[in-house]
């Protein structure tokens, strides 16, 4: 599944091909139509996809941003301001084409559920293998809650204070820490992948109690999954299932991993466990983590 620093990969080769273009035309695949022809809405969420092929057409994408796991398209028709929110779910990804032209990472050329064209024969596809992820248009961000809900970005000044003062909230210092650090409303953009990742680094168990962990090993933690973060962006993200860039290129922080998927202990040679928290699959060395 694709964590904040795909998204932002994403959003990063979005920008220079896709900012200051025109939507010309807009196309919906038969599978997302016919989803909603049945009450179930695949994909393009809060619109059928008819409302949504005719408010697109026309609009200037303006800029694109990302929000935590969030990809926002500001756009702009005759003065008055949209916002395409999307998310890539669990397999999604953009393209950019050329008219016509087949995605190059064959696995997904099947699964072109959006397709926007735009001036010079461009194509930006929105290509989505399990069909989780989400395309919305809203005219502000307030008609969207969860993204009013989320925790500051990590890289913004407040986060580290927002990140403490939330895991001494009742509703959270009772938790085990990578349920929380999980948790979008405490921190923002941290999935399975980095919070594994994360904990190992810090040599916390993914299972300690939040509450038992000291200010110092929280601040620490904070600053651990920041770096993690930092790295995977500048590393292009990890591919560890479904994730492209917008070239159809696969990241490489997937062999940086040390401790996501491992079965012994890079360090210590330990034999790793695994345990479930809060739905996920969680590797940790009883050696090093405590
Ligand atoms: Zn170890």
């Amino acid at each position: 599944m694709p964590e904040l620093p795909e998204v932002e990969g994403v959003v990063r080769s979005l920008k220079p091909v896709v900012e200051g273009k025109t939507i010309q035309s807009v196309q919906i695949s038969p599978t997302v139509k016919a989803s909603h022809e049945v009450g179930k809405q695949s994909i393009v969420k809060g619109t059928t996809p008819e409302q949504l092929i005719e408010h697109l057409e026309g609009m200037k994408i303006v800029k694109i941003t990302r929000r935590s796991k969030y990809i926002l398209f500001d756009l702009e028709r005759d003065g008055q301001q949209f916002k395409m929110i999307n998310h890539l779910g669990m397999s999604g990804g953009w393209f950019d084409l050329k008219n016509a032209e087949e995605i190059q990472e064959g696995k997904f050329q099947n699964h072109r559920h959006v397709e926007l064209q735009l001036d010079g024969d461009q194509t930006l596809v929105y290509a989505d293998i399990r069909r989780f992820g989400e395309v919305r248009l809203v005219e502000n961000l307030a008609q969207f809650p969860p993204i009013l809900k989320l925790a500051p970005e990590p890289f913004d000044a407040d986060a580290k204070q927002y990140f403490l003062d939330c895991c001494n909230l009742p509703k959270y210092k009772n938790k085990e820490i990578k349920a929380v650090i999980m948790d979008g409303q405490v921190l923002c953009g941290c999935g399975n992948i980095y919070a594994t990742e994360a904990l190992f680094r810090a040599g916390i168990r993914p299972g300690r109690k939040t509450s038992l962990i000291s200010g110092t090993k929280k601040e620490q933690l904070f600053d651990t999954i920041v770096a993690v973060l930092l790295e995977s962006i500048a590393f292009g993200g990890s591919s560890i299932s479904d994730y492209r860039n917008i070239n159809g290129e696969a990241g490489g922080m997937q062999d940086r991993l040390k401790m996501y998927g491992m079965n012994i202990c890079p360090m210590c040679h330990t034999n790793t466990k695994q345990k479930t928290i809060a739905g996920r699959n969680s590797y940790y060395c009883p050696n090093c983590q405590k």
